[in-house]
């Protein structure tokens, strides 16, 4: 007998992926297929199993989104065959978002399912713009109302006149459409024009915006700001009453768009603290790196681990590819023997660390001249045996000062490789071409040229923002000067916590 399968009708939240539940998360990780909407963040399908179907039905330019009724046949054909079904839908799955039509649907038939509800955009909104929805002194109820039921319908549902005595809080969904319309209806029910008004677009996300105003003023207001869907509109005494400190909107980073140029996998840590920040971020990888090496000196190498006095890493990404190899060949962390270590930087000895290793050298500066030349003074690597951990790029320089001048028996084994990629086609550089954005960051030469490379492909449009460079420390500045891109600013040290301080330093000195 086949397996039974199973839907589960999940709320996606309004957009930051911090603000689902974990049981939507443990849901999306084991999930056999993911049947997304149009405002579920796509980056919640980064938790999801690699082999997993992923099938997006939400609209996209010059396309409708898939009518309901297939994508209720694609819920029931998948459960039928026995799959674990993920159905994300914005916000909650039962606030305005057929939800209920999709569990009859279901239930018709008899397919099991399971309900996940989620923060819907209004409360996320008022949150995230600081206006408390209910407040003892100025509203008592709080009422979900809806512009038009259907995205694709241009027509009110509801009677507005209805609500004008209302005393609590309205928060419109899909409403911004028939802004000019849901404000007359209003006021001929008799709510005041001054009645306050807030309006918040792709609310939670670092592009959210907001306007406040009255009945009065709110669909000029509209129109001047060029707000658009997704938006809430917020109607009460509440608005008037939002916080005074711009929790949100008020970072450092808010409304900037930065470009990280690192390779995808390592782009994550400075992605976050730039979000953190409340920056808007484009990850374009203009390099990708991948394992690479020779499997005999492989063998050979791990074979002889014990032999070596000093183990030198040069990345982040050799520790990582290395204890991935080391953890391969043996299954005891004493199997690498007595040796000494070093690091290139920070971040290269913080992954070492990961495996509850000692780092015993980290040179001041974090590059690998200043690492040989400290070696070679505090340490004396006279004859001494050195094992090299690196990439294919920029190790010469290190191995050939400890072989000539500090006449060290290196031996060198290369993990892995760096390359150019090709990012025309990518979404991620669609946008930049059309947005633009305040900074492009390089942390590495290799970007750089990459970047230069591809200039043609990446040319912004028109109306576009225009980046400044900026760079993290003086090799990658070197390399930007050497292809006459303007340097905009260089982390005073080369560190990923530098870098993001100069950053908000320089953009914000600009505005
Ligand atoms: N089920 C969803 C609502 C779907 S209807 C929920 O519970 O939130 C779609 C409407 O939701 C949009 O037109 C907009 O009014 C609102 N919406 C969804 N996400 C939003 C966001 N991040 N910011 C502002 N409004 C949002």
């Amino acid at each position: 007998m086949a397996k039974n399968g199973k839907v589960f009708l999940i709320g996606a939240g309004p957009g930051d992926p911090g603000l689902v539940t974990v049981r939507a998360r443990e849901l999306i990780e084991q999930a056999d297929v993911i049947v997304y909407d149009y405002l579920a963040n796509p980056k919640l399908l980064d938790w999801s199993r690699g082999d997993a179907e992923r099938i997006y039905v939400g609209k996209s330019s010059g396309r409708h989104s898939i009518p309901q009724d297939e994508i209720e046949e694609l819920l029931v054909d998948r459960a039928s065959k026995g799959m674990k079904v993920v159905r994300l839908k914005g916000g909650d799955p039962f606030v305005f978002g057929r939800g209920g039509e999709e569990v009859s649907e279901l239930e018709t038939d008899q397919i099991d399912y399971e309900i996940v509800p989620g923060v819907t955009a209004a409360l996320a909104a008022a949150a995230y713009a600081g206006i408390p929805l209910s407040h003892r002194d100025y509203s008592s109820s709080i009422t979900f109302l809806t512009g038009h039921e259907n995205p694709e319908k241009q027509t009110l549902s509801i009677d507005f006149r209805s609500y004008g005595k209302n005393t609590g809080t309205l928060c419109i969904y899909m409403g911004i459409g028939q802004l000019a319309r849901i404000v007359s209806e209003l006021q001929e029910g008799g709510m005041s024009g001054d009645m306050p008004v807030a309006i918040i677009e792709w609310a939670t996300l670092n592009r959210q915006r907001s306007i406040q105003g009255t009945l009065n003023t709110i669909t000029d207001d509209l129109e001047r700001s060029g707000l658009g869907a997704p938006a809430i509109v917020v109607i009460g005494e509440v608005v008037a009453h939002r916080s005074k400190t711009e929790w949100f909107e008020g970072r450092p980073l808010f409304g900037k768009r930065i470009v990280v140029t690192r390779a995808r996998e390592q782009a994550g840590q400075l992605s976050r603290m730039l979000e953190d920040n409340g920056a808007e971020v484009i990850e374009l990888p203009f390099i990708k790196v991948e394992p690479s090496f020779d499997q005999k000196l492989l063998t050979e190498v791990l074979a002889g681990i014990a032999v070596y006095e000093w183990v030198i890493f040069t990345s982040a990404n050799g520790v990582k590819t290395f204890f991935d190899l080391f953890y391969r060949a043996y299954d005891d962390i004493r199997c690498l023997g007595p040796m000494r270590i070093a690091a290139v930087g920070a971040a290269t000895a913080r992954e070492i660390e990961k495996h509850k290793l000692k780092v015993d050298l980290v040179p001041k500066k974090a590059n690998a001249k200043a690492l040989a030349k400290e070696l070679i003074e505090n340490e004396g690597v006279e004859s001494v045996q050195v094992l090299v951990i690196t990439g294919n790029q920029n190790r010469e320089e290190l191995v050939q000062s400890l072989e000539t001048e500090a006449r060290a028996i290196v031996d060198t084994l290369p993990l892995y490789q760096t390359s150019k990629t090709n990012l025309t086609n990518e979404p991620a550089a669609a946008r930049y071409r059309a947005e633009g954005a305040d900074a492009v960051l390089f942390t590495s030469s290799s970007t750089v040229k990459s970047f230069v490379e591809q200039r043609t492909a990446l040319t912004l449009e028109k109306s576009a923002r225009k980046p400044v460079y900026g760079s993290i420390g003086p090799m990658t500045s070197k390399t930007l000067q050497e292809l006459d891109l303007p340097l905009g600013f260089e982390a005073p040290q080369s560190s990923l916590d530098h870098f993001v301080v100069e950053t908000i330093a320089h953009l914000n000195q600009q505005a």
